[in-house]
């Protein structure tokens, strides 16, 4: 049993990526050939924005949506401490300070009180300029994006959403990556849409920042990439990963429904010792992680690895234990729910092509 079987999803979409991998090498357009674009075009639709802006990862879209949205040394960027480094290193990586927020028991996201609660503290202590939220759609659930919305134009902050998990969750019917200012994903092979290597997209109804976008991504370029307007980066999505998202998105929706089978019969079957993830009303998920919690995760870890369970922790370490992080000078039990969420979670097998009786053999030895 995989964790997440690539493999076997490529064996079932092998001949159409095949296909199209070898259209571009019969082109020879490896580099923002006709497959981006196509590829952008379709990404928005989905998304349900104006724009979409491919890239080379996940982080660099990160990155990249700091550039536009000007995020400077001396502002003060929230972003929840339960997530993956990324979130928090493009933070750092704009000169700017990551200012971490407690996250929610129930859903595992940044928590809309406590991110309140830290804005008035950065205002209160005059030090920093509070300028942008980074949210997380952990595991594949959108973020509370009502509250969060709110609270970001009651204190005038800019908001990104950072969709690397949630892409294809939604929130009363608005898909991941339509929310904030600006949003990126990550098609980083594991992710819900992954490619066969790096890769990943910035989402936005901004026109003024798509243009912008499209400049940084390749070199600040003006007309062309030999004519540089403003310092910008070089990072592109290789034609070749356009090609092999474009088949997988043409599966995208069917994967999704597999995947929400797959959860509904672990909620259904798995043992109430475990807490599950719930799904709140009006929000529909990725599931990019199956996670549940429990209080002995070590002894439910033995029982999965004596049984040939493959099982991952995601994530052990808050942003703020992060030796990356020391000299912000936070203390264990500064973020008390999402210490003990790091403490207590374990992610279980999901992808599409998990076949049913493996998964109730599987719950069956976790029993
Ligand atoms: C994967 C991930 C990223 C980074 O994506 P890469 O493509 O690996 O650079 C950023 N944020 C979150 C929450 C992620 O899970």
């Amino acid at each position: 049993m995989q964790f997440i079987d690539l493999a076997a999803q490529y064996q079932h979409l092998k001949t159409k990526i095949d296909a199209r991998i070898h259209k571009v090498l019969d082109h020879g357009h490896y580099i923002m050939g006709p497959e981006v674009f196509e590829l952008e075009e379709q990404l928005a639709e989905y998304v349900g924005v104006k724009h979409a802006i491919t890239c080379a990862n996940g982080t660099d879209a990160l990155t990249l949506a700091m550039m536009v949205l000007d995020i400077k040394e001396g502002d003060a960027v929230f972003c929840p401490t339960f997530t993956f480094f990324a979130t928090a290193e493009t933070i750092a990586f704009a000169n700017a300070t990551p200012v971490f927020v407690d996250s929610e028991e129930s859903t595992f996201n940044i928590c809309p009180a406590d991110l309140e609660k830290r804005i008035q503290q950065v205002i209160a202590e005059g030090k920093l300029v509070p300028k942008a939220i980074v949210s997380v759609d952990l595991f594949g659930l959108p973020a509370n994006y009502v509250e969060i919305e709110a609270i970001a134009e009651k204190y005038n902050l800019k908001l990104i959403e950072d969709a690397a998990q949630g892409f294809g969750g939604s929130l009363n019917g608005k898909m991941a990556g339509a929310f904030g200012d600006i949003a990126t994903t990550s098609f980083f092979p594991a992710k819900p849409l992954g490619c066969y290597g790096d890769g990943g997209a910035i989402f936005t109804n901004n026109d003024d920042y798509a243009e912008l976008l499209r400049s940084l991504r390749i070199h600040g370029k003006g007309l062309d990439k030999y004519d540089n307007v403003r310092i910008g980066v070089n990072s592109r999505l290789d034609t070749i990963q356009a090609a092999v998202l474009l088949e997988k998105l043409a599966e995208f929706p069917v994967e999704l429904e597999l995947r929400n089978r797959i959860a509904d019969i672990y909620t259904r079957e798995l043992p109430t010792e475990l807490i599950k993830p719930i799904l709140p009303e009006s929000y529909q998920s990725s599931w990019a992680q199956y996670t549940v919690r429990t209080e002995d995760r070590e002894a439910l870890m033995n029982t999965c690895r004596n049984a040939g369970i493959p099982v991952m922790v995601y994530y052990r370490t808050c942003m703020h234990q992060q030796t990356a992080f020391g000299h912000l000078e936070y203390r264990v039990g500064d973020f008390p729910v999402a210490e003990k969420l790091a403490s207590e979670v374990l992610s279980l097998p999901l992808h599409p092509y998990l076949p049913e009786e493996e998964q109730l053999n599987l719950i069956s030895s976790v029993v």
